[in-house]
């Protein structure tokens, strides 16, 4: 069996979106097409110029991919012509297993005939479907352009074009939400059978509209409609029990998924797998030739991107991921998935201080109920889910920072 930590995943950042909803707060326009031709093609001279990128960084960069995830944005505003000139670039940097997942996100009502048309040729298997929502006044209110009719519409074409490993993306918190309204999204989403769904507590920031709206105290945005946070959690934990009941498996705290329907790519940034992002505001993270490991990230801003004067180099952040940071991202990476951690495999890997110095940390979180201990393994409790991010922070800062980076790359990711 190969070493997982020798099979890369490939990310491709497509940052385009016909209309920008309401809460988000990624690097993601509305933009005209020229500046998309104009994107592609830099995008593309990135992919090919990879491997002495990987060179100057001195990072081990595998040729072997097992997962490539179309994100943004929306991808599938794509040409199939554009979609085609990527995979070139990508087929003659890397080598694709034959059963590698490849998944398109999509914005329902979003895929051009010509495009579905091209699934199977592109090689995609695997499409998520930004829905959000089945309740139509709460899609448009965040500024989503589809109705339930148009997302089940949506789900039929995909399906008669061969496509079924399909996720359902809900966000648990729009404004005009309430407990009946987000039922029915949740029967709706059951109903549907999509193998894989995503829930998202909705979490805004000042680097979204919403977000800004609620911190100035406007109206706008339906901001006096937004749930309070004891109904979000409310929210969350009626999907987890009825994704439960429907037979949909919790496999890590957003995601749910059916027997081998879990999202493979995904997985790899939960366990510590390594993974290489192309485009606007990607990451990547290496092992490196000396045995340690970096992160490498590149800028959010769109105009740098596509300055055609720019060299790649100006466009990272290098960041050496040392020991420390390795073993607490290992603690709260591993314990996203509801696998959890095992003890014995943090000391393989970090050496066996590297569960003694948690200990009082294990202890107070278990004392509070948002950690159980089953053997040798730590995971988040229910409770603990809805507060994985206070959780979460206690394991920073434990260790002071040290010079020696570790490879935490070495063997199978934690909590896999
Ligand atoms: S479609 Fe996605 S990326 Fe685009 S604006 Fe909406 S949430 Fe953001």
């Amino acid at each position: 069996m190969s070493n997982p930590a020798s099979i890369l995943g490939v990310y491709i950042s497509i940052p385009f979106c016909r209309a920008k909803c309401s809460y988000c707060n990624f690097a993601s326009g509305v933009f005209g097409s020229e500046r998309m031709a104009a994107y592609i093609d830099m995008l593309t001279a990135d992919i090919r110029a990879i491997p002495e990128r990987a060179d100057a960084w001195g990072a081990k960069l595998p040729e072997i991919a097992d997962s490539l995830y179309f994100g943004g944005g929306t991808p599938s505003l794509l040409s199939p012509e554009q979609m085609r000139q990527i995979m070139q670039a990508l087929q003659e940097v890397f080598s694709f297993t034959s059963s590698a997942e490849i998944t398109l996100e999509c914005a329902p009502g979003q895929l051009s005939e010509d495009l579905l048309q091209s699934i199977p040729g592109l090689r995609f298997n695997r499409v998520s479907l930004g829905v959000q929502s089945f309740v139509d006044q709460e899609a448009a209110a965040v500024g989503r352009l589809h109705t339930r009719g148009i997302t089940l519409k949506e789900i039929e074409r995909l399906r008669a074009a061969g496509m079924d490993d399909i996720n359902v993306d809900l966000i648990a918190g729009l404004p005009h939400q309430t407990r009946e309204s987000w039922n029915v999204s949740l029967a709706e989403a059951i109903a549907t059978g999509v193998p894989h769904l995503s829930v998202y507590m909705l979490d805004v920031d000042e680097d979204s509209r919403l977000g800004r709206e609620m911190i100035a105290g406007g109206t706008r945005y339906g901001v006096g409609m937004v749930p309070n946070e004891q109904t979000i959690a409310e929210m969350y934990t009626e999907a987890c029990e009825r994704f439960a009941a429907a037979g949909i498996a919790h496999y890590e705290i957003s995601n749910f998924a059916r027997a081998g329907h879990e999202s493979r790519h995904n997985l790899k940034y939960w366990t510590l797998q390594p993974y290489v992002g192309f485009g606007l505001d990607a990451h990547s993270f290496l092992p490196t030739t000396d045995g340690r490991a970096i992160r490498v990230g590149t800028t959010d801003d769109l105009t740098m991107y596509l300055d055609p004067s720019r060299s790649c180099g100006e466009l990272e952040t290098i960041t050496p991921v040392s020991t420390a940071e390795a073993l607490e991202e290992a603690w709260f990476l591993g314990l996203r998935l509801t696998g959890g951690v095992s003890l014995r495999s943090m000391e393989r890997r970090f050496g066996e201080a590297a569960t003694p110095m948690f200990q009082s940390i294990l202890f107070d979180c278990e004392q509070q109920g948002l950690l159980e201990r089953e053997d040798d393994t730590v995971r988040l409790t229910p409770c603990g889910r809805l507060f994985s991010n206070d959780v979460f922070a206690r394991f920073l800062g434990v260790l002071p920072e040290q010079e020696t980076a570790a490879n935490p790359l070495q063997e199978q990711g934690v909590g896999a």
